[in-house]
């Protein structure tokens, strides 16, 4: 499949616009999946998360983006604005509205997830969520990450959203590319990646705006050592975070430590 992340920073745009950037973003990526799509974006009050998601392909979810979107609250210009978009090829449960991505953490779509791969210890991560209340509400692979990140973000309200999707992908196996939007979050996007590919490109207006630029996370390719990767090649080396064991039941690591 394909996952699509576009956070605006620079000059602002509307919903409308954000949202025609996505569906270029999946037009792209269709070839790599094209049973179903979705994106989520923030409403135009940006206190919660709107999603939109559809079987087929990425025209069907044109066309219902045009007709669902087109008020004029949604041409509002926005200056940072943070959309996520899928092209699906199932791996876990049946192509169907129900089961395409943006997958949510709760009905209030806190944290919001697109997925590209199988995750493979879903099964312990859902049993894991199910016994602490987490109602499921798809058959993919994929909600259990949204419903984790929320589990986790209970667990420690100071946590960054980085830290956050972090302490998420180090209790979860498998190939995935992965991208995370929070209602908690503003402005902000999560992307992450094991074996599958994921490519980000950064527009800058001039040097002087290193300053606002989004600070974005990933992998020193050599060394496999996290870093903290910022415009015009500076980098920061992150610390490496220690990764669960698989044991037969999940548990994230600080309840290993409690329970
Ligand atoms: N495993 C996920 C699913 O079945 C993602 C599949 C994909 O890469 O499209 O929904």
């Amino acid at each position: 499949c394909g996952i699509f992340a576009y956070l605006n920073y620079l000059t602002p745009k509307s919903r409308q616009e954000v949202l025609d950037l996505l569906v270029t973003g999946l037009k792209r990526l269709e070839y790599r999946g094209y049973d179903s799509t979705g994106v989520a974006i923030d409403s135009p009050d940006n206190k919660n998360i709107v999603m939109v998601k559809r079987t087929g392909k990425v025209k069907v979810l044109e066309d219902a983006i045009q007709e669902l979107f087109s008020g004029s609250e949604y041409s509002d210009p926005v200056m940072t604005h943070v959309g996520i978009a899928h092209t699906r090829w199932a791996t876990h449960g049946v192509p169907c509205e129900r089961n395409s991505h943006p997958h949510r953490s709760d009905d209030t779509n806190a944290f919001v997830v697109v997925h590209n791969g199988i995750i493979t210890n879903y099964n312990d991560v859902k049993t894991f969520l199910a016994k602490r209340g987490y109602e499921f509400e798809s058959d993919t692979d994929t909600e259990v990450f949204a419903k984790l990140v929320h589990h986790l973000w209970k667990k420690h309200p100071n946590y960054s959203f980085r830290e956050l999707v972090e302490q998420a992908i180090l209790q979860v196996e498998g190939a995935f590319a992965i991208a995370v939007k929070s209602k908690y979050f503003p402005g902000e996007c999560v992307a992450s990646r094991r074996s599958s590919p994921l490519l980000v490109g950064i527009k800058t207006k001039t040097r002087l705006a290193t300053d606002h630029i989004p600070i974005l996370y990933g992998k020193d390719v050599d060394s496999g050592k996290p870093q903290e990767l910022r415009p015009h090649g500076q980098t920061r080396e992150l610390p490496v975070l220690p990764r669960s064991d698989s044991t037969s039941e999940f548990m994230p690591l600080e309840e290993k430590e409690v329970e």
